[in-house]
C-alpha cells in the first residue's frame, strides 16, 4: 500500500515536498510558508516601510500575479497599501490576454490598476522599434528592458507609489547574475544588491528568495490565474539555456541555488559600494542619468536615425 505523507505542520496530508530543506507541506500550510517567507525579506531588507503605498507590477505571468496575491494578504496585517501597473509594450497577440487577466484579477482583490503603454508614452510600440533595427545587433529584450524601466518609473510617479515591487523569484537573480558575468558587466552585478536603504525610489524583489517552481505551485493551489502564453521573444537570449542549466544542477545537488544566491549578493553589496554613480539631467529628456544623454533617449535616437 502506498504510503501518504503527513504535512509538518497540520494533520492534512502533504502536497508539496521543499527538496533542499525537508519539509513536507499541505498547500494551505505551502501558502502560508510562502507569505511568511515573503514576510521575512520584506522586513530583512526594510523594503517596505509603515504607510507606504507599493505598486506592484504585473504583466499577467505567474510570478507578478502571486506577488499581487501575497503583498495583498501582508497589506492587510501591515500598514501600507497597493496599487497595480501594468506595462503594454504593444506586442501583438502577447499583451492582449495579459491584460483581460490582469484587469480581472485586480477587480476580484480589490486593487486599482492602471495600463501604461509604449506607444502613449514613447510614441511607438516595442515592435515598431524593433523594426527599425535592421541588422544591429541590440536584442530586443535590451530595448524592452530600457523603456519598460522608464515607463514604470512614469507609472509610479503618475499613481503617486513610494516603492515599485516587481515579481522577481530567486532563480531569475541567479540566471541574470550569470547573464551579467558572461557579458563582463560588473556593474550591474554591483546593482543587483537587493538592500534599497539608499535608493530614491525603491525597486524591490519580494520574492528574491523563493524558487520560481515554488511560485507555480502557489499560484495553483490558490487558483491565481495567469498567461501560458510566453513573449515571442522570450527565447532569443541565453537566458533559458542558463535556467535550464541552473534547474539541472537543483535537482542533483537540492539547495545549491540557495548558496549561490547568498554569495550572490555578498559579491553585489560589495561591488555597490566600490562603483558610486555619478548622476547627471539627460541633455534631451532631463531624466536622471549617468552619461551625456539617458538609455532611453539612446536607443529611440539611434533606431530613429537608421
Ligand atoms: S521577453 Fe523580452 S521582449 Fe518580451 S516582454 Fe520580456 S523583456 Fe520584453
Ligand atoms: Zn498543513
Ligand atoms: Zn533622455
Amino acid at each position: 500500500m502506498k504510503n501518504f505523507m503527513k504535512c509538518d505542520r497540520c494533520d492534512n496530508l502533504a502536497a508539496y515536498s521543499r527538496k533542499y530543506s525537508g519539509e513536507n507541506f499541505c498547500s494551505s500550510c505551502f501558502s502560508n510558508s510562502i507569505i511568511q517567507k515573503t514576510t521575512r525579506t520584506i522586513s530583512k531588507y526594510n523594503m517596505i516601510k509603515r504607510g507606504d503605498i507599493v505598486g506592484v507590477a504585473v504583466s499577467g505571468g505567474k510570478d507578478s500575479l502571486s506577488l499581487l496575491h501575497v503583498l495583498k494578504k501582508i497589506s492587510l496585517a501591515h500598514d501600507f497599501k497597493i496599487k497595480a501597473i501594468t506595462i503594454d509594450e504593444g506586442i501583438p497577440g502577447y499583451r492582449d490576454e495579459a491584460l483581460r487577466i490582469v484587469n480581472e484579477f485586480c477587480s476580484s482583490i480589490d486593487v486599482e490598476h492602471k495600463v501604461y503603454s509604449y506607444k502613449g508614452l514613447f510614441g511607438t510600440t516595442l515592435t515598431e522599434n524593433l523594426d527599425l533595427r535592421g541588422d544591429e545587433k541590440i536584442s530586443s529584450c535590451s530595448i524592452c528592458g530600457i523603456l519598460r524601466r522608464r515607463a514604470m518609473d512614469y507609472g509610479s510617479d503618475n499613481l503617486g507609489v513610494d516603492v515599485i515591487a516587481t515579481g522577481h523569484n530567486l532563480d531569475d537573480t541567479l540566471q541574470t547574475f550569470i547573464i551579467n558575468l558572461l557579458a563582463g558587466d560588473t556593474k550591474k552585478i554591483g546593482w543587483m544588491d537587493p538592500d534599497t536603504s539608499s535608493n530614491d525610489t525603491r525597486k524591490i524583489k519580494p520574492f528574491c528568495e523563493i524558487y520560481e517552481n515554488e511560485l507555480v505551485f502557489y499560484a495553483f493551489s490558490n487558483n491565481i490565474p495567469f498567461q501560458s502564453e510566453e513573449c515571442p521573444h522570450m527565447n532569443e537570449g541565453i537566458r533559458t539555456e542558463i535556467r535550464n542549466f541552473l534547474n539541472s544542477l537543483e535537482k542533483s545537488h537540492s539547495g545549491i541555488k540557495n548558496n549561490m544566491y547568498k554569495s550572490i549578493t555578498k559579491i553585489s553589496s560589495i561591488l555597490r559600494d566600490q562603483d558610486q554613480m555619478e548622476w547627471k539631467i539627460c541633455a534631451s529628456c532631463g531624466s536622471k542619468c549617468t552619461g551625456e544623454i539617458c538609455s532611453v533617449c539612446n536607443t529611440l535616437s539611434n533606431l530613429r536615425s537608421k
